[in-house]
C-alpha cells in the first residue's frame, strides 16, 4: 500500500512559542504534496522538512486569521526569486482571494501563476487517487475543515487472469480496471472477468480540523478516520475562553475522536498558555486514549 503522510510543521496556533511554529500540516500521497495552511515561518520548517518548498502545487487555507495565511507571502516571493513556473492553486474562503491577491500584486509580482478557488461545502479536489472535501466549522469567521480520503478500492486487478484470458499486456488493463469495455478477436472483457472483488478495501481518512467550536459535522465527516488531527486551543478549566473566542478544548477533541470511532488523535493549534503539553494530553486521554501531540517536523505515516 501506497504510504499516506501526514508531516507537522508545527503545532502552536495564534502566536509562535518558543519550541514550536504555528500550525500547519503537509499530506503526501502518490507524488502529490499539499499544504493545509500557511502561517507565518512556513518556508523555514518546509526546508528544514523532507519535502521541497518548491514542489507544492496545492494550498488549502482554512480561514483569513493571520495565523493561519501569513506565510504565504514570504513564500511566494522566495519561489518567485527560483523562478519557479508551475502554478500554485490556493483555496480560500470567500473573500480570501481579494485579501491575498492584493499584496501579491503590489509587492511580489510572481513568476507563475496562481490560480484562486474558493472554498465550498463538499468535494473541493478529486483525482483517481483521492479527494478533498471542504467542511465548514464555527469560528468567528468563516473556517472550514478538511477531510482527505482515499478511493475506495474495488478490489484488485488479476494481471495473471487477463493475460490467461489472452488480453495483450498495455492499457487494456488500465481501461479494463476503470471498467471500460474492451474487444480482443471478437470477444468482449469487462472489469469482472479480471477483478478481485474479494480485495476490496475501505480508503484511509485524514480530517484536519482547524479553529472551531466543537462541531457535531466533524464527528459525521471524520466517522472511522485513521487520523483526526483536531485543534485544541485551550483546556477544560479555559471553557469559558474557548467559547468566548470560538475554539476547542483538549477535552473537546477527544470526545469527537470517542465519538467518531477514529484510530488516532493528534492534537494541534495551542494557546501560548499552555505550555505543559503533558496536561494537554493528561486531559484528552482521559476520553481518547489513542491521543498523541505531535513533535515538531513529526511525520504520521498511514
Ligand atoms: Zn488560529
Ligand atoms: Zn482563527
Amino acid at each position: 500500500m501506497e504510504p499516506i503522510k501526514a508531516t507537522f510543521l508545527g503545532t502552536s496556533g495564534s502566536v509562535p512559542q518558543k519550541d514550536k511554529n504555528f500550525s500547519s500540516i503537509i499530506i503526501s500521497f502518490r507524488g502529490e504534496t499539499m499544504l493545509f495552511d500557511c502561517p507565518e515561518g512556513t518556508q523555514r520548517q518546509l526546508m528544514q522538512s523532507e519535502h521541497s518548498l518548491m514542489n507544492i502545487n496545492k494550498v488549502f487555507i482554512s480561514h483569513m486569521h493571520a495565523d493561519h495565511f501569513l506565510g504565504l507571502f514570504g513564500w511566494i516571493s522566495t519561489m518567485t526569486l527560483n523562478q519557479r513556473r508551475e502554478k500554485l492553486t490556493i483555496f480560500s474562503p470567500k473573500g480570501g482571494k481579494e485579501k491575498i491577491q492584493k499584496i501579491i500584486k503590489e509587492v511580489i509580482y510572481p513568476s507563475f501563476p496562481i490560480e484562486f478557488i474558493e472554498l465550498k461545502k463538499g468535494v473541493i479536489e478529486k483525482n483517481d487517487f483521492f479527494e478533498v472535501k471542504a467542511l465548514p466549522l464555527k469560528h468567528e469567521i468563516p473556517c472550514y475543515g478538511f477531510v482527505f480520503k482515499e478511493n475506495d478500492k474495488i478490489g484488485e486487478f488479476d494481471r495473471e487472469k487477463a493475460i490467461k484470458l489472452g488480453i495483450p499486456i498495455g492499457p487494456f488493463f488500465a481501461k479494463l480496471v476503470r471498467g471500460e469495455k474492451i474487444k480482443i478477436n471478437g470477444k468482449t472483457f469487462t472489469q469482472k472477468d479480471v477483478m478481485n472483488y474479494k480485495k476490496k478495501r475501505e480508503g484511509r481518512k485524514i480530517a484536519i480540523i482547524a479553529d472551531t467550536l466543537p462541531l457535531k459535522q466533524v464527528i459525521e465527516e471524520s466517522k472511522k478516520a485513521d487520523l483526526l488531527i483536531h485543534e485544541a486551543t485551550f483546556l477544560d478549566k479555559q471553557k469559558e475562553k474557548a467559547n468566548e473566542a470560538m475554539h476547542s478544548t483538549a477535552l473537546d477533541a477527544a470526545i469527537i475522536a470517542k465519538k467518531a470511532k477514529v484510530k488516532k488523535l493528534a492534537l494541534f493549534h495551542f494557546s501560548a498558555r499552555n505550555t505543559n503539553t503533558e496536561e494537554i494530553l493528561e486531559e484528552a486521554k482521559k476520553q481518547f486514549s489513542n491521543t498523541i501531540i505531535p513533535n515538531e517536523l513529526e511525520t504520521i505515516t498511514i
